[in-house]
């Protein structure tokens, strides 16, 4: 397949690696040359590793980058593909913008597909001029290692589009799950709950940050504790979450917890700002 990936960031460059080394042509598209830059040197790393650890050998690594093109012109990538992947910035109006600007040259039998956490796909679908072959890809970070694809049908999603993509997750080595598009489809509709949660029974003063996600480790056998989880995904990221899952659901179980908001407002905002539920401001 012809593959337009957009958004060459933390997801976006997974997902072209990911496509690339399953045999597709990849068109990775970003508005910014620094970001593309930075995408092809992120996944040239990541393919040197596969090959230190003889996943792939260095022929296999030259032909996968071989099949990568970067560019910051979605018009004329558009207009060969067979499917555009869109990873760009977690914002309506910017995903709205692109697929717009796709279909001015896409061909109508191009599929359109968003890997949005937390946007409505029935939206973003009705927004363009294909909503039968508009359906969400929500793959998990880091893509090339996770074996998780959410396949998200929205309201108009034809079967034929489903069952392409569907067979397209198997074929890049994913386990696909179907999930209807309602908020936080599967995946966030189960963790952000657990994780604001967790920052509850931090706020209440329960147990401390530590202990709590002792208890999820040990006792769940969870990899991560939830509030480490939390300060790994961005503090922000997981309270604009579950501002999704509380307006569209509508349910006062879904309310963000105030320790969270007031976190997110101090700009403690896990990992990347080196202060959350933990500090790392020394490294990790
Ligand atoms: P990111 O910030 O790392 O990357 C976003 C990229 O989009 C940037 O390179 C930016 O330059 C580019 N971009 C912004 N506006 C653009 C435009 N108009 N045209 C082209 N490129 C544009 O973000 P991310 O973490 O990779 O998230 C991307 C999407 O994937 C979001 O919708 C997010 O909800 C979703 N997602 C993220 C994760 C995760 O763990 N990070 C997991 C699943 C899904």
């Amino acid at each position: 397949m012809n593959i337009v990936v957009i958004g060459a960031g933390t997801m976006g460059n997974g997902i072209a690696h990911l496509c690339a080394q399953h045999g597709h042509s990849v068109s990775l598209v970003d508005i910014s040359e620094a970001s593309l830059s930075k995408g092809i040197a992120t996944i040239t790393g990541n393919l040197d590793r596969q090959v230190k650890k003889e996943v792939i050998s260095n022929d296999d690594k030259h032909a996968i980058l071989g099949r990568i093109n970067a560019s910051t012109d979605l018009t004329q990538s558009a207009a060969n593909a067979d499917l555009i992947i869109e990873a760009a910035t977690e914002q309506k109006n910017v995903k709205i913008a692109l697929f717009q600007q796709a279909q001015t040259t896409a061909k109508p039998e191009c599929i359109f597909a968003s890997n949005t956490s937390s946007i409505s796909i029935t939206e973003l679908g009705a927004a363009t001029n294909r909503p039968d072959k508009f359906i969400g890809m929500h793959f998990f970070n880091p893509v090339p290692v996770m074996k998780l694809c959410e396949i998200v049908r929205g309201f108009a999603t034809s079967d034929e589009t489903y069952h392409i993509i569907f067979d397209l997750a198997k074929q890049l080595s994913k386990v696909p799950v179907t999930v209807q598009d309602y908020p936080g489809f599967i995946s966030n509709r189960i963790l952000m709950p657990m994780i604001n949660e967790a920052v509850y029974c931090l706020m209440e003063g329960i147990a401390s940050a530590e202990d709590i996600d002792t208890v999820m480790k040990l006792g769940m056998a969870h990899p991560m504790g939830p509030l480490t989880l939390a300060d790994f995904i961005g503090l922000d990221v997981c309270l604009s979450i579950m501002e999704v899952l509380h307006d569209g659901l509508g349910d006062s179980k879904y309310r963000a917890c105030p320790l969270l908001r007031k976190m997110v407002a101090a700009g403690h905002l896990g990992r990347k700002s080196g202060k959350g539920f933990y500090d790392y401001s020394q490294g990790s």
